[in-house]
């Protein structure tokens, strides 16, 4: 392939076009918020001062694809932590911890830095600050794309790249629909959930408190319809000695209050919670709406030009509860190289990479909606099934409290290492129904704490997959 272009330079961006650069001899990024640092201000992302967690399963995928990232991302600050130093709370109650569980904590600007600088170190790799304003298209496929060159957005006149292969990587807010439809082509489908989230997150400084403890994540019940819905909690600890934490909220107003934050943090359930609203507030409070999860679907579609894909938040967005987001990024990237690799032909819409992306949005779309269906203000779509597999995963919730092993499937599952079947797997329904029948018989045992050896080497030698 001579040329590919990728449109938007974030998470899914980068790593598409990292995969890109074995494949084409030159791989152009254009970002609207051009060539600077990933800095905390860059308005093209306006998340990125909300803390997010890196999956296991997503920085698996950022290893294989940049080998070495996870130990210079500790080596520079990033904060790893495994089994006892990653405590979940379910209704205040602590789960059982899970040995193997691993993580690192940083804030997602290092992480995206680094991230562009390694792509961008790649000598076929290069980025054009400018604005997307529409895709080229000839004879059944994208030929490229038409933006408007960064400081001219306002002018009309656009510029133009060709190329063999365009990738949107634009985000949630992707106007893919608009590009297809003003050159005649069907739209994929676009499903929406509504959520009416609310994502508040601030920064401490963190001291000798919580001495072994790195991440801590409170979920809670969903509140019977019309009484206030508990805040979720996720803290972790990231590069510079400080604790991000966010707070998420259903159907609330938002709320920059230093003073209001602080004492929602407190009444998080989850001791560590009260101990680190006691820590100095070291940041803005900085909050995020999001009205709704969205989901594409390409396949199915009789129609669609040759030489375009899908990845990221414009493939699929969802609720940052579940923190998928980078992580299916990451894992678009490996099924667009599959894609590559499997020598499918380019001039033939790429419904092989279709199919297999759409594994990961399955998989995480399910997750993440079946948690928000749970809530009495989230109305649908309701999944066929949706009864028993609710009730199911209530089950798994309770024995994932005690039971190390059931927790540690779910949490590789949660962590996108492991495709949600596993979860129904016979192995673990008899699991779910043992540990069930014995929590029936005795009141529940605090968790035990387990080993951990060192998390900083275990994850970095972590083999490339
Ligand atoms: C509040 C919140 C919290 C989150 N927390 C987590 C978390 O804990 N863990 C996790 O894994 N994920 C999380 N996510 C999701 C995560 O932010 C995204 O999945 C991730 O950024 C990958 O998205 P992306 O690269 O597809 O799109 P984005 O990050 O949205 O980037 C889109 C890029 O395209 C550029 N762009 C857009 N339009 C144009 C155009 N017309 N021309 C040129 N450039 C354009 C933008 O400038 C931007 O750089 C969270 C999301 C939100 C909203």
């Amino acid at each position: 392939m001579q040329r590919a272009v990728v449109l938007g330079g974030s998470i899914a961006g980068l790593m598409a076009a990292r995969v890109l650069s074995d494949h084409a001899d030159d791989v152009v990024i254009v970002e609207r918020d051009g060539l600077g640092p990933a800095d905390t201000g860059r308005p093209g992302v306006p998340q990125i001062k909300q803390l997010h967690v890196v999956l296991e399963g997503g920085r698996l995928q950022m290893e294989r694809w940049f080998p070495g990232l996870t130990a210079e991302l500790i080596a520079d600050g990033a904060v790893p932590s495994d089994g006892d130093a990653i405590e979940h709370y379910f209704d205040g109650v602590r789960k059982v911890p899970v040995a193997e569980e691993t993580t690192i904590g940083l804030t997602r600007p290092f992480l995206e830095g680094r991230i562009r600088d390694r792509v961008l170190g790649r000598d076929n790799v290069r980025l054009v600050p400018g604005l997307v304003r529409g895709l080229l298209f000839e004879r059944g496929r994208a030929r490229g794309v038409r933006f408007a060159p960064r400081g001219a957005e306002d002018a009309k006149e656009t510029e133009t790249l060709t190329a063999d292969l365009v990738v949107d990587a634009t985000g949630r807010s992707s106007r893919l629909e608009h590009w297809l439809r003003d050159a005649g082509w069907q739209p994929p489908r676009l499903d929406r959930m509504r959520i009416d989230l609310r994502y508040t997150t601030a920064l401490f400084r963190r001291g000798d408190e919580l001495p072994g403890v790195a991440v801590v994540q409170s979920l809670s019940s969903p509140a019977p319809a019309g009484t206030p819905q508990q805040d979720f909690g996720v803290v972790a600890e990231v590069e510079g000695g400080r604790w991000m934490v966010v707070l998420s909220a259903y159907g609330q107003p938002p709320n920059r209050d230093a003073a209001t934050f602080v004492e929602r943090v407190r009444d998080t359930p989850g001791a560590p919670f009260a101990e680190i609203a006691a820590c100095s507030l070291d940041s803005d409070i900085e909050t995020y709406q999001m009205a709704d999860s969205r989901r594409r679907t390409f396949t199915g579609l009789g129609r669609f030009p040759a030489g375009l894909v899908v990845v990221g938040d414009a493939f699929a967005s969802f609720n940052p509860v579940y923190g998928q987001g980078m992580s299916s990024a990451a894992l678009h990237a490996s099924c667009l190289s599959a894609f590559l690799r499997s020598g499918e032909r380019l001039d033939e819409p790429a419904w092989g990479y279709f199919r297999r992306a759409e594994v990961v949005v399955d998989a995480a779309w399910g997750l993440s909606t079946l948690g928000d269906l749970a809530m009495p203000h989230v109305t649908g779509p309701y999944p066929r099934g949706y009864r028993f597999t609710s009730w199911y995963v209530e089950k798994l919730g309770i024995a994932s409290m005690t039971d190390a092993e059931v927790n540690r499937r779910y949490l590789a599952v949660a962590h996108m290492r492991e495709h949600p079947r596993v979860l129904t797997g016979p192995s673990t329904l008899w699991a779910v129904a043992r540990t069930l029948r014995a929590t029936r018989r005795r009141a529940p045992v605090p968790p035990q704490r387990s080993g951990s050896g060192s998390v900083a080497n275990r994850l970095r030698s972590t083999p490339a997959s």
